[in-house]
């Protein structure tokens, strides 16, 4: 009584949420991925989330993302956990995040498609500024079609759009949205069926808007430790 919620009752209690949202929408809780992230996070937080079952993560920075992969890598070996990554990508660094990252979820520009092909290449989210600000990540959504031609058509397995719902919108109403872009999407990309929307604090609305990939941290993991 009394003691705060640990990790074990934080996720299950996410895992309950994400249920619950899935059977209010009418949807198929199978059909979901939780991406945790643990960006900003220790190493030793994914060994514990890994241990409860937990295997996908998303990160957002490199070289921080590369050493936890590494970490967890050397010691569980390849394959048994999945890398996502869900920040904004330096066209320098794309080809070294392509080594250790299975699916990309911020693809937004044609710069970034030759260095992850070199280098994974991963699977790929075209990620939608659903903001009217340009310096937000994401591309344009009438550049959309364009960005899906020349991905696909370079070789990368495009699996959907990707977005991040704007502080000053109804979340349900920006997903909405961004579930539109999917369909223009695939009018260029048939199988690119998948959607990447929902945070801690939206991942309601994002599964009641067809979300197949909810991105997921500080519910999970608390509060993260303030960035360096
Ligand atoms: C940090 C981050 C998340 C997770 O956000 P929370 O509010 O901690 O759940 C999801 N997506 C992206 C792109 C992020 O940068």
């Amino acid at each position: 009584m009394g003691a705060e919620p640990g990790l074990p009752e934080r996720l299950a209690a996410v895992r309950a949420g994400i249920a619950r949202a899935a059977g209010e929408a009418g949807r198929d809780p199978g059909e979901l991925t939780l991406v945790v992230v643990t960006k900003f996070q220790p190493v030793q937080l994914v060994r514990e989330l890994i241990e409860l079952g937990v295997h996908d993560f998303g990160e957002s920075r490199h070289p921080e993302a590369a050493q936890k992969a590494a970490a967890i890598e050397a010691e569980c070996g390849p394959g048994l956990v999945r890398w996502h990554f869900v920040g904004q990508i330096q066209g320098n660094k794309a080809r070294q995040i392509a080594r250790y990252t299975d699916v990309v979820h911020s693809l937004d520009r044609p710069r970034l498609v030759q260095p992850l092909l070199d280098a994974g290449p991963p699977d790929v989210f075209l990620e939608v500024n659903l903001t009217e600000d340009p310096a937000r990540g994401g591309v344009a959504p009438e550049c959309l079609p364009e960005l899906a031609r020349l991905a696909s058509a370079a070789g990368l397995r495009v699996r959907g759009v990707m977005g991040v719902a704007p502080r000053d919108e109804d979340p349900a109403q920006a997903f909405a949205r961004l579930a539109r872009y999917g369909d223009r999407l695939r009018e260029i990309v048939p199988d690119a069926t998948e959607l990447s929307a929902g945070m801690s604090g939206d991942y309601r609305q994002a599964i009641a808007a067809g979300a197949t990939h909810l991105r997921i941290g500080t519910a999970i993991t608390g509060n993260r430790p303030v960035p360096r």
